[in-house]
């Protein structure tokens, strides 16, 4: 994907403006990287509309080229529609609270009423875990061993008395909660391996007897393109107030968040991620973002290049630049530490504004070359670095000894700034490094 991103954005850097087709281009992009990770289709669709919509009427920026543009605003409205911030648990005025898990057999719910029960009881309450789930001969065990490593009180029906009922199994136990002091019942499930209105049924039975504070409906991640149809039935059956999602540490790129958000609406309040109890925690809608995208890093370089290259800083930078000698080592130096700050000079090629005659200039920039010059720029006085042509001989001399390099080099500096700056004339507004120093091969 990186790959096919990048020829976008040389195909539409430095033109300046967001066109339709500059737009629809990357929204191709977007889309096929929608769909790789596994969101739904008629959620890609809602969202490339929307993004497309929104890009038609974005201005215009100085820092980022379109395609980076158009990323940065899909970015944005993946983390509005992820939640912005995460919700908080909702607690019952008089407790117990009481917290149902609802989905799919397998889908992570007894590990999370293990991971909810550690976690509430980290944040000083006093949770208990409830075995509703007895359709299956272990589950009931299987909330224990949970219990157990959480440190939690688990209740379960009495073995040997029949399997029995969740109904009055959920109900006795939020009498016995009330009595032992604990003030949040998280109540675990059955569920089927595929939707069937048995089970449904069961869980809302459940739910009109508790009556519960929370419904998390727990989602397996990996699901994929399921996750709609699944979401879905979980909504029109026994509804749900916020959505869990488990097996994140599996390599699905998560693209069931969206599709279940799209469908419900709902808050997804929390992440688990592998099958230990500490695997788990709330939801960070900007991490998910950026794995549904599953272009990490091209959204923290676009992010960089808009610190660094502060839009005021660069229009300032270009005035001096086209208003002649105003151009002075000072400047010189202070940009070069601004492409230090945006770390690898690697990384940052054709992130800037103008970049596409300057990538390959940059690409032969040495970081060690940006030390030396820093050193020697600094070693110089104030009115040299605002008047460099009044460094004469032996002042050449001087600034070598301070900066502990040989006059050759300073001679080397100097020359290569006055090139740099009668280059950057004839370039009306670039805001290049096209003096530097190259590495040789
Ligand atoms: P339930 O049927 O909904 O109660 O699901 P379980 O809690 O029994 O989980 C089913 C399987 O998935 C178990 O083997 C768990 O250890 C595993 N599991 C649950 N959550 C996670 C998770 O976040 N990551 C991984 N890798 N495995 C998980
Ligand atoms: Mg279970």
């Amino acid at each position: 994907l990186s790959d096919r991103l990048e020829n976008v954005f040389s195909g539409l850097r430095s033109k300046g403006r967001l066109t339709d087709a500059d737009i629809d281009a990357t929204a191709r992009e977007i889309r096929i990287a929608l769909l790789e990770a596994d969101v739904a289709l008629p959620v890609v669709k809602a969202f490339i509309a929307s993004v497309k919509e929104r890009s038609k009427g974005a201005e215009v920026s100085k820092a980022l080229n379109p395609a980076q543009q158009v990323i940065k605003i899909v970015n944005e409205e993946l983390v509005n529609i992820l939640g912005g911030e995460t919700r908080r648990l909702q607690f019952a005025k008089t407790p117990p609270t009481v917290i149902l898990l609802a989905g799919l057999q397998g889908a992570g719910k007894t590990t999370l009423a293990g991971k909810l029960g550690k976690w509430l009881k980290a944040q000083g309450h006093s949770p208990m875990l409830v075995a509703c789930d007895l359709q299956r001969p272990n589950a009931v065990t299987q909330l224990q061993v949970v219990g157990e490593q959480a440190g939690v009180e688990v209740y379960a029906p009495e073995p040997g008395n029949g399997v029995g009922d969740p109904v009055s199994v959920a109900l006795n136990s939020i009498e016995n909660a009330k009595h032992a002091m604990h003030d949040v019942v998280v109540v675990d499930t059955a569920g089927r391996t595929g939707i069937d209105q048995e089970m449904m049924q069961q869980a809302i039975g459940i739910r009109d007897a508790v009556q519960p504070n929370e419904i998390l409906f727990v989602i397996d991640a990996m699901i994929g393109q399921d996750a709609i149809n699944t979401a879905q039935a979980f909504r029109d059956g026994v509804g749900f107030t916020g959505v869990v999602l488990s097996k994140l540490d599996g390599d699905a790129r998560g693209g069931a968040a969206l599709s279940v958000r799209h469908v419900t609406g709902q808050p997804i309040m929390f992440a688990s991620t592998g099958e230990k109890l500490d695997d788990f925690d709330v939801f960070h809608p900007e991490r998910m973002a950026s794995r549904i995208l599953g272009m990490g890093d091209m959204l923290t370089l676009i992010e960089q290049a808009q610190q660094t290259f502060d839009e005021d800083e660069a229009q300032q930078l270009a005035d001096k630049v086209a208003s002649g000698n105003k151009f002075t080592l000072e400047d010189f130096l202070e940009q070069m530490l601004a492409i230090r700050r945006m770390g690898s000079l690697s990384s940052i090629l054709g992130m800037m504004p103008g970049g596409g005659q300057m990538k390959e200039q940059l690409a032969s920039v040495d970081e060690r070359d940006i030390d030396r010059t820093a050193a020697i720029i600094r070693s110089m006085t104030a009115e040299e670095r605002a008047n460099p042509k009044m460094i004469n001989g032996s002042r050449r001399l001087r600034i070598s000894k301070g900066s502990g390099v040989t006059v050759a080099e300073v001679n080397n500096l100097v020359n290569r700034f006055f090139e740099a700056r009668k280059m950057m004339q004839q370039m009306t507004g670039g805001l290049g490094l096209p003096g530097m120093k190259r590495r040789s091969k």
